[in-house]
């Protein structure tokens, strides 16, 4: 069986913020791995991005959201160890 994530295991959002509650495999199926930001048929949609460019995206996402920097901080600092950087 597929193991659930609470959080997308590439930018760490919450998967119950994800509109579509979770990417798509390229065989059309539901990845429940990483969000639909992230991950779609099969493929990250920025597969270049670095542990850092995201943790740069999603603080600038945060700050647009309105979390305080510490929150922010304290979130982003959780990235590095998250499945898609583990091994990088
Ligand atoms: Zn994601």
């Amino acid at each position: 069986m597929e193991k659930k994530y609470k959080n997308c295991q590439s930018c760490g959002m919450p998967m119950k913020k994800d509109p579509k509650n979770g990417g798509t495999n390229s065989d059309g199926t539901k990845n429940l791995m990483y969000c639909s930001y992230c991950y779609e048929n099969g493929d990250f949609t920025q597969p270049d991005m670095t542990v850092d460019e995201m943790k740069t995206l999603v603080k600038g996402k945060m700050k647009e959201m309105g979390f305080p920097g510490f929150l922010s901080g304290f979130f982003t600092k959780g990235i590095p160890g998250l499945e898609r950087w583990k091994n990088a």
